[in-house]
């Protein structure tokens, strides 16, 4: 929240720095500002050309109807002859304050006959003058017209009215022949220097409450602007400029309900969806990573799977080829160390008792030479249906009343409804003896061994596995991947031939299973065989 509150200092310097010609803002402020200006200015001076008018007109007016007053009186006065008080009125007014001059032309000559300036009497109207207009400047003849006139002291408002023959003009002047139209003009000087004060002040006036009037609409208008598009504006760009830079946890803060709240909540959930196809890909990837990790491991355990069988078989050819080879002519030795035993009379030890040496090598030989057919595969197997837990069963059976075994515990944990396997029981049964044998040994014949067996599940595929385990000595890690290996022992000579376990894991390879080990130096050792469960049997369980 912090972050996203936009600071109006730094809006201000990012406006007077580059940015400024192609700020939004900016020119939304010019444009609008321009706006108030132009229109505000029009306005005002519309008001102000307008007010001056109508004081002017209604200044006219007052000053027609005093014309109206002057001329009737001086009328009145011609009429009746007294031409000298028509000079006294015109000095008397004259002498008031709102009078500047008051003068009487005789038409047409343009002299001037009577005036409130004594000194002006008999001067000549110059024929361009604005009260000539009054008659001459159009083809059409006015009665009034008015005209401003600048001084020094001020603006004066001078109005010139035509003195018209009228009937009871000819009864007592001696002036004018009752054929004469206009006998005079009447020109009145008005001193409009007090309206032009006021009319200044007003336009001060006017002037000082427009500006003020445009200045706080202006700052009133660019705060809406700010507070309803320029701010959510910045804060649409700053989130936008974040998100693609890949902080998509911004979310940009507007709570109004109008068009830009509506798009902040279009483009947070536009982020939110964009974290979470992210994430989505991030997970596929790591996933895609683990899977391959998993798949070059299986690959790199099948390489050496493959070296070790390749070795195993080339081994185990050698192996087949030299036990065929010695397999008969030790026959012929055991066969004929018989005879000769038969032959020696039983008085004749010392000779009997060398054949029987020789007769007990010779079975030896024959029980390595069938090991040796065993791991090359020699021996053929014959496959039946087999029940684990009864081939194991059967195995414990035969070794319980063997000496070895007398000190060994013997526990056993056998999951019951196994299913049956296809495979050759005597060859199984072959593989845990091995396994048993083994691990008396390496107890010294004394200890606990755990003969278990379960359903396990391995990438989609079933297992029977069985578990031997020991409380023996434990292998050392060095030799761990050793022990499968034909003529690996540990074993004095003439005890062990390092063929067990490698006869073993061939005969459960040739079963389609596998066999592994764990062990830890003074802990113990358990080995695991996996015999995969026929697909025909799984169904039948599950029936
Ligand atoms: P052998 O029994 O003739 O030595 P094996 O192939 O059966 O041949 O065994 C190879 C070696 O594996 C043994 O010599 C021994 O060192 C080791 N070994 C096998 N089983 C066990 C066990 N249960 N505990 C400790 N070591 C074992």
């Amino acid at each position: 929240m912090k972050e996203s509150k936009i600071d109006t200092l730094a809006f201000v310097k990012d406006l007077l720095a580059k940015k400024l010609r192609n700020s939004l803002s900016l020119k939304l402020i010019v444009a609008i500002g321009t706006l108030i200006l132009v229109a505000s200015g029009i306005f005002w001076f519309v008001i102000i050309v307008r007010g001056e008018k109508q004081i002017l007109n209604s200044s006219i007016i007052h000053a027609s109807e005093y014309n109206s007053i002057i001329e009737n009186s001086v009328k009145t006065n011609m009429s009746m002859g007294q031409v000298e008080i028509i000079q006294k009125m015109l000095e008397e007014i004259g002498t008031t304050g709102a009078f500047k001059e008051v003068r009487i032309y005789s038409h047409p000559e343009g002299i001037i006959k009577f005036s409130s300036d004594k000194a002006v009497i008999s001067e000549k109207l110059d024929i361009k003058s604005p009260s000539c207009a009054v008659c001459h400047k159009d083809t059409e003849m006015k009665n009034v017209s008015w005209s401003i006139i600048k001084r020094k002291e001020g603006r004066i408002l001078r109005l010139s009215k035509t003195l018209l023959y009228e009937p009871t003009c000819s009864v007592n002047c001696h002036y004018h022949t009752p054929s004469k139209k206009i006998i005079g003009i009447l020109e009145t000087d008005y001193s409009i220097v007090n309206l032009d004060k006021t009319l200044r002040e007003q336009k001060l006036a006017t002037i000082t409450f427009g500006i003020i009037l445009t200045v706080v609409s202006s700052i009133v208008l660019c705060i809406i602007l700010w507070k309803i598009i320029i701010k959510p504006l910045m804060l649409l760009a700053e989130g936008m400029e974040r998100v693609s830079k890949g902080d998509l946890d911004h979310k940009v803060e507007i709570n109004t309900r109008d068009e830009m709240g509506m798009l902040a909540k279009t483009f947070n959930s536009m982020t939110t969806e964009l974290k979470t196809a992210r994430q989505r890909l991030e997970n596929w990837a790591k996933e895609l990573e683990e899977e391959v990790a998993k798949k070059t491991e299986e690959i790199r355990k099948g390489q050496e799977q493959m070296i070790h069988t390749e070795k195993l078989a080339s081994l185990g050819r050698m192996a087949a080829g030299v036990a065929h080879e010695l397999n008969s002519p030790l026959t012929g030795i055991v066969t004929f160390a018989h005879l000769m035993l038969k032959r020696i009379p039983p008085e004749d030890k010392l000779n009997r008792e060398d054949l029987e040496v020789i007769i007990e090598q010779a079975e030896r030989c024959s029980k390595i030479i069938k090991g040796l057919l065993g791991f090359s595969r020699a021996l053929p197997t014959q496959k039946a249906k087999v029940n684990i837990n009864a081939t194991i069963s059967h195995v414990l059976d035969m070794i319980k009343n063997q000496a070895k075994f007398h000190n060994i515990k013997l526990i056993t944990d056998l999951a019951p409804d196994l299913p049956e396997i296809d495979g050759d029981a005597s060859q199984l049964e072959q593989v845990y003896m091995n396994l048993l044998i083994n691990a008396a040994d390496a107890m010294n014949d004394r200890g606990q061994i755990k003969i278990a067996t379960r359903r396990v599940q391995e990438d989609g595929k079933e297992f029977i596995e069985i578990e031997f385990t020991d409380t023996g000595p434990g292998i050392p890690e060095e030799h761990l991947n050793k022990i499968f290996e034909p003529f690996f022992t540990t074993k004095p000579v003439g005890k062990g031939t390092g063929l067990g376990l490698s006869v073993s894991h061939g005969i459960i390879r040739k079963h389609g299973g596998y066999m592994t080990v764990k062990s830890k130096v003074g802990e113990g050792t358990s080995f695991f065989i996996r015999l995969p469960i026929p697909e025909k049997e799984k169904k039948e369980q599950k029936d």
